[in-house]
């Protein structure tokens, strides 16, 4: 048998969280069984872990949508024993026993090779993150928006995403302003590359149709209001990346930035990006990755620790990014 955090629901629907042994038998169909040696700490997983939204949807479940991982067995064509293999997305940890575990069983056609110069601690450092950021940046810069245009805005900043932000833009050259409730993080997100950092009062209470023209760019962790304010302050011909909901899911915002202003709203989802393209932007990250930053914004955790970590992530209590290291035997 082998570890693994797992999530039941009690008689009145409530999540309960706990490290558990399980069996080979409870693991899911696949075609690649893995040994999983780290995973990260996602704001999914802290909405799997709290029952705060209703991400997951299978019971029971195992939370953990990243893993780095070795395959130990496999009928799939392109994977043999040995195989060194990241896995992110694809309803892992929402409807197929997710990666806070020691085994997995997956469909080998979501399985992307771990770059050789990545460790797996890197690579769960990036994970989801690291995908949600490439894929929003190739978006931005497919629809003609660069750094050449202005600043860029990220908001909730001092999260994993939002560090990961930071730190990816400031490397392509744009000039970065750090949106964060968390004054104490300023010098971190300096740190990072953030040219900038300010506070949440600028996107505080509704937001104006149109205000000041301030950034030609913006990635967004936190939706609602926020996103709002976002919108009504891009320059003409500007886009704001829609990531995340860690403020809720609503959008309390105007068309007037739309029309008036002919900025663009784009949505990524790094769940079903497809893995031709997770290729791509594996190795680039593989290559243009700054270790040190890396290493600077993240921190490792064991298992046992995750389940806490998972309840602090979505209190806004957890600063860039939280790896699982995970036991290999
Ligand atoms: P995280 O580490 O908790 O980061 C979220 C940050 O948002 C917090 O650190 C905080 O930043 C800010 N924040 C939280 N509550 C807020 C509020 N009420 N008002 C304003 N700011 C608030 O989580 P994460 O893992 O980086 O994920 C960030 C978001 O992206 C989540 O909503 C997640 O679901 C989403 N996401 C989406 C994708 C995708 O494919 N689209 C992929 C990954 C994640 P400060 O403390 O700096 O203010």
């Amino acid at each position: 048998d082998f570890a693994a955090v797992l999530l039941e629901r009690d008689d009145e629907g409530k999540t309960m969280a706990r490290l558990a042994r399980l069996s080979d038998a409870d693991l899911m169909d696949g075609d690649v069984t893995l040994a999983v040696r780290a995973s990260a700490v996602n704001f999914k997983d802290g909405l799997a872990v709290t029952g705060r939204l209703p991400v997951v949807r299978r019971w029971p479940m195992v939370p953990g949508v990243d893993a780095a991982a070795t395959v130990i067995a496999s009928e799939h064509p392109r994977w043999q024993p040995g195989d060194e293999v990241i896995l992110t997305g694809w309803g892992v940890g929402e409807a197929h026993l997710g990666a806070w575990s020691d085994r997995m069983r997956v469909s080998g056609d979501w399985l992307v090779r771990r770059p050789a110069t990545l460790s797996p601690v890197e690579a769960m450092a990036l994970g989801t993150a690291g995908l949600t950021v490439a894929e929003g940046l190739d978006r931005l810069l497919r629809h003609g928006v660069t750094p050449a245009d202005g600043p860029v805005v990220v908001t909730g900043a001092a999260g994993g995403v939002g560090s990961m932000a930071v730190m990816l833009l400031a490397r392509q050259g744009w000039s970065v302003t750090a949106v964060t409730g968390r004054p104490a993080e300023t010098e971190r997100l300096r740190q990072l590359g953030a040219a900038e950092v300010i506070g949440r009062e600028l996107f505080a209470g509704p937001a104006k149709p149109l205000a000041r023209e301030r950034w030609a760019a913006a990635f967004d962790m936190v939706g609602s209001a926020v996103l709002a304010h976002v919108l009504s302050m891009l320059k003409p011909g500007g886009a704001a990346i829609a990531c995340g909901n860690a403020a809720g899911m609503d959008l309390p915002a105007s068309v007037a930035p739309f029309i008036l202003r002919g900025v663009s709203l784009i949505g990524v989802d790094s769940v079903r990006v497809p893995t031709a393209r997770r290729e791509t932007i594996w190795s680039h990250l593989a290559d243009t990755v700054d270790r040190h930053r890396l290493a600077a914004m993240t921190q490792v955790i064991p298992l046992a620790d995750a389940i806490g970590a998972g309840r602090r992530i979505v209190e806004g209590d957890v600063a860039g990014r939280t790896v699982v290291a995970i036991g290999y035997p």
